[in-house]
């Protein structure tokens, strides 16, 4: 494949918005089908692969790079988080996008900004038990977005599998004329998901990190081998991380993928294995579908959050 993809190298340079007023204007230009692909930015090959996929299937590619305040916790790292604006624009020049929405916090939230989004079962265990108003942040966020550009298509990775049910969930509630699509994981070639916070992680700690891989892949044998009990799978999967020194699991739960309910009796339900792990300050996140089969982009976007 050559890249930027064949066929797909823009004439004209990336448009780059900043206020409502001109997204607003150069929403209303678009023709043809218009795919969204909201980040935080950082950007790396998982967030691009969310526009290659936008790229396959509509005529316009919408990105958002945004790090959202209202998403994170008053100890969580919004001051730290990885920001790369230059480099986040020549990847996304580099891979076609037609517009990119970069606003600060002031024009997401001005002054008397009240109104906020809540989805209330799906957002509550899991990532939701360990950070009070994430998903609450998320939600309002994505609304807006969806709002502002009026995609046909807007593309989210399975990496955050909990933020996909939930936002399937409201995208279904407040009748968002849009598909969701959803995204495998892309990682690196030792197993470890791709995220902006792996730079946070030092020599030592990067080598230890795809401890959280190996341990869904040990859960995924078992299952294979006829394994069906969610408190055995967690078992399998804490054991994996207990050899690893360096990391500390968090939390390890095996839910039905379609409600995210933590499961304690034998189940044919799909299961959403999911784990995070901390290397010293960094919390890494991981998950997959069992069976294994699920974790395609045609499933994914089936099973999460369907129920
Ligand atoms: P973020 O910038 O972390 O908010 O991520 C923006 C989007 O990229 C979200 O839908 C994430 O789930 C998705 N994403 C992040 N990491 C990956 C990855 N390794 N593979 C696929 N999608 C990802």
């Amino acid at each position: 494949m050559c890249w930027p993809r064949c066929g797909r190298v823009r004439a004209e340079p990336v448009e780059i918005i900043e206020s409502i007023e001109d997204l607003r204007l150069a929403r209303r230009r678009l023709s043809g089908r218009v795919g969204l692909v909201p980040t935080m930015g950082a950007l790396h090959p998982g967030h691009l692969s969310l526009v290659d996929h936008a790229w396959d299937e509509n005529d316009v590619v919408i990105a958002t790079i945004f790090v959202n305040p209202a998403q994170f916790g008053p100890n969580e790292d919004l001051s730290a988080y990885p920001r790369d604006p230059d480099g986040d624009l020549a990847k996304l020049t580099a891979a076609g996008v037609d517009i990119v929405f970069t606003p600060t916090p002031a024009v997401i939230y001005p002054p008397g900004f009240q109104t906020y989004i809540e989805v209330t079962e799906v957002s509550q265990g899991l990532e939701g038990a360990h950070r009070p108003g994430h998903f609450r942040g998320v939600a309002t966020v994505v609304a807006k977005l969806f709002n502002l550009t009026q995609p046909d298509r807007a593309y989210f990775g399975q990496k955050d599998a909990q933020q996909v049910a939930v936002l399937q969930h409201m995208v279904r509630d407040l009748n968002f004329p849009l598909e969701m699509v959803v995204c495998p994981t892309v990682r690196e070639a030792d197993g470890l998901a791709m995220s902006s916070r792996n730079v946070y992680l030092n020599a030592e700690q990067r080598r230890a990190a795809p401890v959280l891989y190996r341990a869904l892949q040990a859960a995924a044998a078992a299952y294979d081998s006829g394994e069906r009990h969610p408190q055995r799978l967690r078992e399998i999967v804490r054991s994996v991380v207990a050899d690893e020194p360096l990391g500390l699991a968090d939390y390890v739960s095996v839910a039905d993928a379609r409600n995210l309910q933590e499961q304690d009796t034998e189940t044919d339900a799909p299961l959403l294995v999911s784990l995070t792990v901390r290397f010293g300050q960094t919390r890494l996140l991981d998950n997959c579908l069992l069976p294994f089969s699920l974790n395609t982009r045609e499933h994914l976007g089936r099973v999460l959050g369907a129920g």
